[in-house]
């Protein structure tokens, strides 16, 4: 289909099928996650989820035989162009969609990616991601979890610390030592059950009173052999595919993460006052004109550098480094507008929109530590984009 058609069509089947209440701002309690037991907190987002996952947008490019839309990257920028003008929540957002899947596709066997991916596309099983262990964050081979081979199956004993919605997901992605002999080389990627007998998940409380972080004990946990993805051994260069996949996905938070707050621009003028007409203080007007500029040159990069639909390791480091930094200063930017409001925490003197900003504010520092920090991006960038020594 061409791109013009697609786009008309495509504009006519989202104003038919997006129900009112998923064009609004999402605040992060509604977001749907999927999962064995889904929670939808929205009365309209299982519907919304439902409709998508019929059509295969849930995973726009993925094949259509996995229940992907098959769309190319064209289609489905078009897609998210569409998406972004009626302010359409994202259906379904999940670690499976941005990470596991994708990887998948690329490594898994063709019986893995048959019996994984089809359930990813459709919310079924909610992934968490067990790479950071407590010695083992951005110097992440340095990692000890303990994974021996028992004949019928594997036997994993360790830790794993900051694993992302442990306490809701069903499986896990993880990272495990089967050589203590070497270093990267000493890795396995496995996938299992967090319901099984020995794993043990620990929220941990932060100040907030709360935390999508947990800590992780595995004592004893058998996983069957065909869980394991590519060569025993040969994990560190799957974990690598599918930080950068997990780098893309953070580095497009800032700008698509489903639309949970008012556009940059509104919140200024609402904090500013110059709801109509030019935005009265030339500094602002300066900050806002700047950053909007180089959004908008950030998403013609993306767009341009994931056309293939995959961003090497170096550039999916530069769109992680530049686009959560771009996010920290979208929020620094509404800090300086909305001044003692964006301060908010609780309490009926500050509006739904002063409460998220303060949220958002904060939360957008953990962007440039998730995934990988940016002074490690830095690093990545240096040695395999210009070529500097170690
Ligand atoms: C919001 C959030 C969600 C997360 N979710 C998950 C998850 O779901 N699963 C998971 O496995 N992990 C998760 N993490 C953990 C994350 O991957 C690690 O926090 C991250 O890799 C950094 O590791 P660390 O915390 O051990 O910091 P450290 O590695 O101890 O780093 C501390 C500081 O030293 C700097 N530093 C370290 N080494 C170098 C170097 N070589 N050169 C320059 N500077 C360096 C770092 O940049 C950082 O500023 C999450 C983290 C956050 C913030």
């Amino acid at each position: 289909m061409t791109l013009a058609n697609f786009r008309t069509e495509t504009r006519a089947w989202l104003e038919e099928n997006c129900p009112p209440g998923m064009r609004t701002p999402m605040p992060d309690e509604e977001r749907v996650w999927g999962g064995i037991n889904p929670v939808f907190k929205h009365p309209e987002s299982q519907v919304w989820m439902e409709r998508m996952v019929e059509r295969g947008w849930t995973a726009p490019t993925w094949p259509q035989e996995y229940g992907g839309g098959g769309l190319s990257a064209a289609h489905n920028t078009i897609l998210t162009e569409e998406m972004r003008r009626l302010r359409c929540r994202l259906p379904l957002f999940s670690f499976g969609l941005g990470m596991l899947g994708p990887m998948l596709l690329e490594l898994g066997t063709p019986t893995q990616q048959a019996h994984y991916l089809p359930p990813i596309v459709r919310g079924e099983i909610w992934w968490c991601q067990g790479y950071s262990e407590p010695g083992a964050g951005s110097d992440l081979a340095s990692l000890q979890t303990r994974c021996e081979d028992r004949g019928e199956y594997y036997l994993v004993n360790g830790q794993k610390i900051w694993t992302s919605y442990a306490n809701h997901a069903d499986w896990i992605f993880c990272l495990v030592r089967t050589d203590t002999t070497v270093k990267h080389a000493g890795i396995s990627f496995l996938l299992f059950d967090m319901s099984g007998p020995g794993v043990e998940v620990r929220p941990i409380k932060l100040i907030s009173g709360t935390s999508a972080f947990c800590e992780i004990f595995f004592d004893d946990v058998r996983v069957p052999k065909s869980q394991l993805i590519g060569e025993l051994n040969g994990g560190w260069n799957i974990a690598k595919k599918l930080l950068g996949h997990e780098r893309a996905m953070i580095s497009q938070l800032g700008s698509r993460g489903g639309g949970q707050l008012p556009s940059l621009e509104h919140l200024v003028r609402k904090y500013t006052g110059d709801t109509t007409g030019p935005i009265t203080d030339p500094a602002i007007r300066d900050l806002l004109v700047r950053h909007l500029i180089n959004d908008r040159a950030f998403e013609l990069t993306s767009q341009r550098a994931m056309a293939g639909g995959d961003a090497a390791a170096g550039v999916a480091s530069m769109l992680k480094y530049y686009g959560t930094e771009q996010n920290k200063r979208k929020f620094e930017i509404l800090m300086k507008c909305a001044g003692s409001a964006g301060l908010g925490w609780e309490g009926d003197g500050f509006t739904a929109d002063d409460l998220a900003l303060c949220r958002h504010w904060l939360r957008s520092k953990g962007n440039s530590i998730e995934g990988g920090t940016s002074e490690i991006q830095l690093n990545v960038i240096a040695k395999h984009v210009l070529g500097l020594p170690n």
